[in-house]
């Protein structure tokens, strides 16, 4: 962790949930922080706690990520701010229904907007700093980015699109001798508000702490790491997910409590 001290970081989706929690833990190490999301009065609490905490400077931006230019302008107030950057970490999401889906494509448009497209946009503007830096990209997903659930498609295909592309761009890095990590973190459930909000009384799932799913993002791209499996089992299921997929779906398909 003394790795971390003065390390430049732009996380999003800072405001509440795991970003916040990834605010916190880096600024306990020292780092840098610029923080954004739409809220400006609770990233002010969220900076000003930073700085409590130890951080050398933070700051926030607030900012809209289905504005098309908007992800372009974060990365630059980041890089301006700190003077370059070490760690992206692209980690907001827009609000979702947990329903069946009823056909609104405008909705799942708008959050491509917002789970994937501003995602892309800000890794293209941030990969030169990166590069100069040696730092990394992360990318954070979900199980449902591996494996598709009930009442979330449209949020499980912006977490498909992220795994696709991010997958694919680390490839690239790679065969160009990229100085750039990609970390692609899957998780399971963690009780942040809003996520404990939609799954109450609906699914008996086990979820697991935002703190510490936030350290072991940290941890993971602070080793560059090109994956995280957090909890553990999420990487079980991944691997035996298509062994036998008609058990999978009978599982998945049974642990919602849900009355037609
Ligand atoms: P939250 O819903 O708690 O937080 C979402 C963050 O995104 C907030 O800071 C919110 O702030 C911000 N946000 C929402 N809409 C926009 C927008 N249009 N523009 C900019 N920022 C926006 O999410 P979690 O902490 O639960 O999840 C964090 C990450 O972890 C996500 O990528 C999620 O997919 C992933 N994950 C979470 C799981 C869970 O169970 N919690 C499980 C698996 C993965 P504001 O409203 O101020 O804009």
């Amino acid at each position: 962790m003394e790795s971390l001290r003065g390390v430049r970081v732009l996380v999003t989706g800072a405001s509440t949930g795991i970003g916040e929690q990834m605010a916190y833990h880096y600024a306990s190490f020292g780092a840098q922080l610029v923080i954004t999301a739409r809220r400006e009065k609770v990233l002010q609490q969220v900076v000003d706690k930073c700085l409590s905490l130890g951080a050398q400077q933070a700051f926030y931006v607030a900012a809209d990520m289905a504005d098309e230019s908007d992800p372009d302008r974060v990365v630059e107030l980041a890089l301006e701010k700190l003077g370059g950057l070490d760690y992206l970490v692209l980690n907001h999401i827009g609000p979702s229904p947990f329903s069946m889906w009823t056909g609104d494509v405008e909705h799942v448009r708008w959050l491509m907007k917002v789970n994937f497209f501003s995602y892309i946009q800000m890794a293209w503007k941030g990969l030169a700093a990166l590069e100069q830096s040696r730092g990394s990209l992360v990318i954070v997903s979900s199980l449902l980015g591996k494996m598709p659930s009930p009442f979330v498609a449209p949020y499980t295909s912006t977490k498909f699109a992220l795994n696709g592309f991010f997958g694919a761009l680390r490839h690239e890095l790679g065969m160009k001798n990229s100085n750039v990590s990609i970390s692609i973190c899957t998780l399971g459930l963690i009780d942040t508000p809003n996520a404990m909000d939609k799954v109450k009384g609906v699914t008996n799932v086990p979820a697991y702490p935002s703190s510490e799913a936030a350290l072991n993002i940290i941890i993971t791209a602070a080793t560059r790491q090109p994956e995280l499996f957090y909890p553990w089992f999420t990487y079980i299921v991944t691997l035996t997910k298509d062994w036998f997929p008609s058990v999978t779906d009978y599982i998945i398909q049974n642990s919602y409590n849900y009355i037609p």
